[in-house]
């Protein structure tokens, strides 16, 4: 196999995450149904053929210009004159305006087929995001059409050598021109789908310091600054060279150098200084869309290790005289379902994020939105963290499935894992989702972290009245989870207000790992409630909760845990 779409358990995650609420009008369930079927068929058809071609080829720097694999650039322009490109993209901006939710499940399925293809439009996505929201009426009106319907790609300049986590450290300048444009100087590090050959014109979004400008990051602004000028002339822009990496090798990871020459022509985006707060909108959308390449690629590693695990003989199980498929031996089958419930876990957390970010930008009362609003931030880095984390363990179990044709090449069950293992750490490492969610996120998230300890806790209550041994179980766990993520909030709260961060930054990661653990298994266990019969859906709430919930209070006790020593060297 390469990749069947997951149409029904998409459908059932989205119906979970709320499509269907008021904020979703105009969304029939033939128009979803209709959306998913023709992006499942592009991306089976068309773009998952290309995963395994992309890996062994990659991009290249031939004469000083990517060249993407073969099939790379039909595919890309056949993908964006559907008008994929610009799915969720508001209508005033002459997008299809679908709601986040929608866009999310695509996202995902563009993601399995071919996560190296999916990050240019990702990227783009992130450069309308930011235009739309902060760029001037004329820079909107240049640049905004041919971005929106995939003509133009965008991309996110922010890493230089000095300046990974910390973007206080940009050095990139930015000089102040008569006409009102700037000049850009300087080198910026990793930047994907810098160059290419799938369009005439590729908008970069540079992070840059004004001559004049404070220190720190109180003195970065955001310039737009095109590959090809207004006037069809070559700005002075180029890429470098290109990265030899672990994965995703088709994705070209360009060092780009601005200004080698006069300095590239650039546009400020917003208001001077205030250039994190606009790339802040671009980094919001983008991890998220990070965190659904987490569940695309297990997803696409589950999908292999199944089929493996079907087809593989190799020992008698299960009291049979013959030997039979490896799929019948008990540490297999709890492998397979480790991962698939992870996966499951995942993508109801990530579309949740999604259904808040619709709620905040569609709900009619104000209450609403802002409740969506505060939703959506706590749970984009969750989303980010979680979901990515579980990208790489899946596609790692995949690989155990596999035995050793998953170490060697030839079954693909290897680029999986190479490629998931950059998403924790582009889009801001994990460890620094981790961070924002303690020292940023939770502080100002009362009201959303009672609704996600509420559900959690009314699940339960639930599930417990059904009775029997396994109900009372899943109740049992979900209880229990909601208490440890209370107890370790409080905890967080606790030394932020004393002033004591190296504890509170200490958990961070154990803390967002829980916060996972929990809104996983509300998620599944909604699922399992919403569809009474279905006994896979039951398996999953169980499974999950005896295998991955079962570990919540050893995870609220390391958050809990208090500062981590200095290392002593010997
Ligand atoms: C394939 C690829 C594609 C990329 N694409 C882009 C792109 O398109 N545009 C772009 O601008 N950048 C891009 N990046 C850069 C990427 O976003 C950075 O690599 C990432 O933000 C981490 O920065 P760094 O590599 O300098 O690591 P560092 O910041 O040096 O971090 C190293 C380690 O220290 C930890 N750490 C750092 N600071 C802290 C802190 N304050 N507290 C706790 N822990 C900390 C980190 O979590 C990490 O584990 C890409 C990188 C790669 C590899």
């Amino acid at each position: 196999v390469t990749y069947q779409a997951p149409l029904q358990d998409i459908r059932h995650v989205l119906e979970f995450a709320g499509l269907g609420q008021t904020w979703q009008s105009g969304m029939d369930s033939d128009l979803v149904d209709s959306v998913l079927r023709e992006a499942a068929r592009f991306a089976e058809d068309r773009i998952a053929p290309l995963n395994a071609i992309g890996d062994r080829v990659g991009s290249r720097l031939v004469d000083g210009t990517v060249v993407t694999p073969p099939g790379w650039k039909e595919t890309y322009r056949d993908w964006s004159e559907a008008g994929w490109n610009s799915l969720s993209v508001p209508e005033a901006l002459e997008g299809h305006g679908l709601p986040a939710l929608i866009q999310a499940a695509c996202t995902e399925i563009w993601n399995s087929a071919s996560m190296a293809f999916a990050l240019a439009p990702l990227l783009t996505a992130g450069a309308i995001d930011a235009l739309a929201h902060h760029a001037s009426d004329e820079l909107k009106a240049a640049y905004l059409p041919k971005l929106v319907s995939g003509e133009w790609t965008g991309t996110m300049n922010l890493t230089e050598p000095q300046a990974g986590s910390d973007l206080s450290a940009v050095r990139t300048r930015a000089i102040r021109q008569s006409d009102g444009t700037y000049r850009i100087k300087g080198q910026k590090i990793f930047i994907t789908y810098g160059d290419h050959d799938l369009s005439d014109n590729i908008v970069h979004l540079v992070l840059a310091r004004l001559p004049d400008a404070p220190k720190g990051t109180a003195g970065i602004s955001l310039f737009l600054v095109p590959r090809a000028l207004p006037d069809g002339a070559r700005n002075d822009v180029y890429c470098h060279s290109l990265e030899h990496k672990l994965g995703i090798h088709a994705s070209p990871t360009c060092t780009m150098v601005f200004g080698d020459g006069e300095g590239a022509v650039g546009w400020l985006v917003g208001e001077e200084n205030r250039g994190l707060n606009c790339m802040f909108t671009m980094m919001n959308s983008a991890r998220l869309a990070i965190g659904i390449q987490g569940v695309g690629i297990a997803e696409r590693a589950y999908q292999q290790a199944l089929d493996y695990a079907r087809t593989r003989q190799q020992g008698k199980a299960g009291g049979s005289p013959e030997p039979g498929p490896i799929i019948l031996h008990p540490d297999i089958r709890r492998t397979l379902l480790l991962m698939r419930s992870k996966t499951m876990a995942a993508r109801c957390i990530c579309y949740a994020t999604a259904a808040a970010l619709d709620q905040a930008g569609r709900a009619e009362d104000e209450r609403e939105r802002a409740l969506g609003g505060e939703l959506a931030s706590l749970l984009t880095p969750i989303a980010k963290a979680y979901s990515t984390d579980i990208g790489c363990e899946v596609a790692h179990l995949g690989l155990q499935v596999h035995g050793g044709m998953g170490f060697v090449e030839e079954t693909g069950a290897a680029q999986h894992l190479r490629d998931s293992r950059i998403a924790p750490i582009y889009e801001g490492t994990n460890g620094i989702q981790a961070i924002d969610l303690v020292a940023r996120k939770l502080p100002r998230s009362e009201a959303a972290l009672g609704m996600i300890l509420a559900e959690a806790r009314a699940l339960s209550d639930e599930i417990e009245r059904r009775g029997g041994a396994r109900s009372e179980k899943l109740a049992g766990r979900l209880a229990h989870v909601a208490d440890c993520l209370e107890q370790a909030t409080q905890y967080m709260r606790d030394m932020q207000k004393a002033g004591r961060d190296e504890d509170m930054l200490a958990g961070a990661g154990p803390l967002l790992e829980l916060f996972g653990v929990c809104i996983g298994l509300s998620g599944l266990t909604r699922l399992h409630n919403a569809r009474r019969g279905d006994e896979e859906m039951e398996d999953l709430a169980v499974f999950f909760a005896n295998h991955v919930a079962v570990h919540a209070g050893a995870l609220a006790e390391t958050a809990m845990a208090g500062a981590i020593p200095h290392i002593r060297l010997p």
